[in-house]
């Protein structure tokens, strides 16, 4: 894969609810290594968005193109998650009473049920995987604690690192400093940072100030539709964007 070439490419996405439209001719691309950050007010269609990227929600019309080959809007859930999408959603979701390090040993094995993952032999290569995330999200000396006992903000990101083991090349994260503390939020921000390049990820976010450290593409959605698209300053300043966003 190229850096400018397209991980994912939305076609002209049409989604309806009983006749509303949640999302009208929507069109966007995200490059290979992309940190984009979708914004936009309540009911813009973002989570709508998200929805159609990982399967959840069908278009009524439209393709969803990854990687230039294959249209996600003709696969499972469970075949999206497979072929490299991770989603996390905004409330972080961790099996409580097990230890961090076996909540990524669950994500990283592909068994039927919890109990037959925790019973399957740990390869070297996966074990090595589990250490290299533990240390990149800084969990490494909370890997025996069991993933209840961690703050909002430490299973944030344990969660991440649940997909992070997996090796996506698309992350689809909504919110995810919500409830974090000033300095999670900053390490978060340098964690994405660090993980464009190597992923791609698409970030919905309502934290203006959270944006404006990480991202350096935008894209504004209203009523869902694209209002504005480029870089955040560009977005800041569009007349558009103002009126229906900043309400100013
Ligand atoms: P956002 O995430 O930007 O707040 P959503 O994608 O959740 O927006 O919602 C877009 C619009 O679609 C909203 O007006 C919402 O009420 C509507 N909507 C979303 N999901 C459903 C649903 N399952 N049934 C009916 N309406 C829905």
């Amino acid at each position: 894969r190229q850096r400018s070439d397209p991980i994912l490419q939305l076609e002209k996405i049409n989604v309806t609810f009983d006749g509303f439209r949640a999302l009208t001719d929507l069109s966007l691309e995200i490059g290979v290594g992309e940190l984009r950050c979708v914004i936009g007010p309540n009911g813009a269609g973002k989570t709508t968005l998200m929805d159609v990227i990982s399967g959840k929600t069908r278009p009524d019309s439209g393709r969803v193109i990854y990687d230039q080959t294959t249209d996600l809007t003709t696969l499972s859930t469970v075949e999206i998650a497979r072929i490299g999408i991770g989603r996390k959603f905004q409330k972080p979701t961790v099996f409580e009473a097990l230890t961090v390090f076996e909540n990524l040993e669950i994500a990283l094995k592909s068994e039927k049920s919890v109990w037959a993952c925790l019973r399957a032999r740990l390869s070297g290569v996966q074990r090595d995987r589990i250490d290299e995330v533990l240390e990149l999200l800084r969990l490494g000396e909370l890997r025996k604690r069991p993933a209840g006992l961690l703050s909002h903000g430490q299973k944030q990101f344990l969660e991440i690192g649940m997909l992070l083991v997996q090796e996506p090349h698309l992350l689809l994260l909504d919110e995810p400093a919500a409830g974090m503390t000033d300095a999670e939020t900053a390490w978060s921000a340098e964690l994405f940072r660090q993980l464009a390049g190597k992923h791609s990820l698409m970030v919905v976010e309502h934290d203006m100030g959270f944006v404006e450290t990480i991202a350096d593409h935008v894209t504004v959605l209203h009523q869902g539709q694209v209002l504005a698209q480029g870089s955040l300053r560009k977005v800041q300043e569009n007349e558009q964007v103002i009126e229906v966003y900043l309400g100013r």
